[in-house]
């Protein structure tokens, strides 16, 4: 979703940055339709890394449009940079920990806020 608040959509198997002509967006990740109405939809977007906080942007994007929604995202993906290692991690089980070199995550979200295009 990009900061105008528009929801680009595109299939599965292609790039989120790329969706997004490079971004910045408000929120990435992945949906799932089913008879016209929103199954699935999750923030697991390894190129933009958001917080399942975006949720509410989400939801207004989707609300502007005649589906019917889940209340939040049906999976929620906690990610972080490693400090240490600059490795993109998904946190699991609230262990914040790198799964590459073993240092301690920051509890707060820390990437770049904006991507910036080619
Ligand atoms: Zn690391």
């Amino acid at each position: 979703m990009n900061v105008g608040g528009t929801l680009l959509l595109a299939p599965r198997r292609s790039e989120h940055v790329a969706c997004a002509a490079g971004g910045p967006v408000l929120s990435a990740g992945e949906i799932t339709f089913s008879d016209g109405d929103v199954s699935e939809i999750t923030n697991q977007s390894t190129g933009f890394c958001p917080e399942p906080e975006s949720w509410p942007t989400v939801a207004a994007a989707l609300d502007a449009i005649p589906v019917d929604r889940p209340d939040d995202f049906t999976t929620r993906v906690v990610f972080r940079l490693c400090p240490a290692c600059n490795e993109r991690n998904i946190v699991k089980d609230g262990w914040f920990v790198c799964d590459l070199c073993g240092a301690d995550l920051p509890e707060n979200w820390n990437f770049p806020v904006a991507r910036r295009g080619t």
